[in-house]
């Protein structure tokens, strides 16, 4: 540990007797962190929410919070802080579930001695930064495993798990729902033309002006290389169509540099009973392809 890096310990420790144990271990190593103590959880996580701290030790058996709640406590309101659990010699399997349940590390009351708090310290609060670390790059991974890397829209995969949930709650409440699916007219067209960098480009501002001119609660997509879809809750087909007219002529009047102008072509469907993800997406791309058969830079229902 460079002891610099510690500069705050809290002790939450109803017996004194314990308490002092731990204060002198402390003195004894020359640790210079501020040592803190309090006697019941309450007020170690009082102290928590109002103070940095490096490291908690934590006793388990406390007047107001006993067993392993006293540690999923702790950890639900200060998930970045890691916490050595004391245990008595007759509550060491204590000790194991609490390692399991998110403590760095168990020691057992009666067994230690300042070398051994002080290097326990030291580890807990790697091993907290290495478990912080990991769970970042998990996060960053899932959300890069969700999320089109050209456009930052949700990808196939994200949409696909938002539209089963979407499904769940049209088939159980009888809500509506609606889906719009468009797909870049003559596409190809504009990458032999003026480049697949311009092609990019062009599907990068169509993502962001749909984004912009949609709810909330809409769920957008790159289902495919050119094609988009918009799911909408608590709309019907209707509702959609509105939806997907204002889009057509957003998409079509913009000027995508150089006064490019792309036009799309869109199909929209409503959630009928009985209804599951292939058939409901594969409705809307038979009714965009209808909008293609028909001249394209429309709009069909089906
Ligand atoms: P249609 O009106 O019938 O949809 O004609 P289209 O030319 O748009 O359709 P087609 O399926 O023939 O071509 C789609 C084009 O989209 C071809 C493909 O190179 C292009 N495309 C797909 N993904 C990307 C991408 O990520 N970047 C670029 N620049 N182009 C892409
Ligand atoms: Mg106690
Ligand atoms: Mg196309
Ligand atoms: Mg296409």
């Amino acid at each position: 540990m460079s002891e610099n890096s510690m500069n705050t310990v809290l002790l939450i420790e109803d017996d004194p007797g314990d308490a002092l144990l731990i204060k002198e271990m402390l003195e004894q190593e020359e640790c210079k962190a501020q040592l803190v103590t309090v006697e019941r959880l309450s007020e170690g996580l009082s102290f928590l929410q109002q103070n940095v701290c490096d490291i908690v030790l934590l006793d388990m058996n406390l007047p107001d919070s006993s067993g392993l709640p006293t540690l999923t406590r702790l950890l639900d309101t200060s998930p970045a802080i890691p916490i050595i659990v004391m245990t008595g010699l007759s509550d060491e399997s204590f000790g194991t579930d609490a390692v399991k349940s998110g403590a760095q590390d168990y020691l057992v009351k009666g067994e230690i001695d300042g070398r051994i708090l002080k290097r326990a310290m030291f580890y807990a609060v790697e091993r907290k930064k290495l478990e912080i670390a990991l769970k970042q790059t998990r996060d960053l991974f899932k959300r890069q495993a969700r999320i089109d890397y050209l456009t930052g829209i949700y990808n196939r995969l994200m949409f696909s798990e938002l539209l089963e949930a979407e499904l769940q709650r049209a088939r159980r409440y009888g809500s509506e729902l609606s889906l719009i699916m468009f797909d870049l007219d003559n596409f190809k067209k504009v990458n032999d033309t003026y480049g697949h960098n311009m092609g990019d480009h062009v599907l990068k501002e169509v993502a962001q002006l749909v984004s912009d001119s949609i709810r909330a609660h809409d769920i957008f997509t790159r289902w495919g290389g050119e094609e988009f879809m918009v799911l909408i809750p608590k709309s019907d087909q209707s509702q959609a169509v509105i939806l997907a007219e204002k889009l057509r002529c957003l998409l079509a009047a913009h000027d995508f540099g150089n006064g490019l102008q792309v036009t799309s072509s869109f199909g929209v469907t409503q959630f009928r009973v009985g209804d599951h993800a292939d058939t409901f997406t594969s409705r809307s791309d038979k009714a965009m392809y209808l909008a293609k058969q028909k001249g394209r830079n429309r709009i069909d229902v089906l």
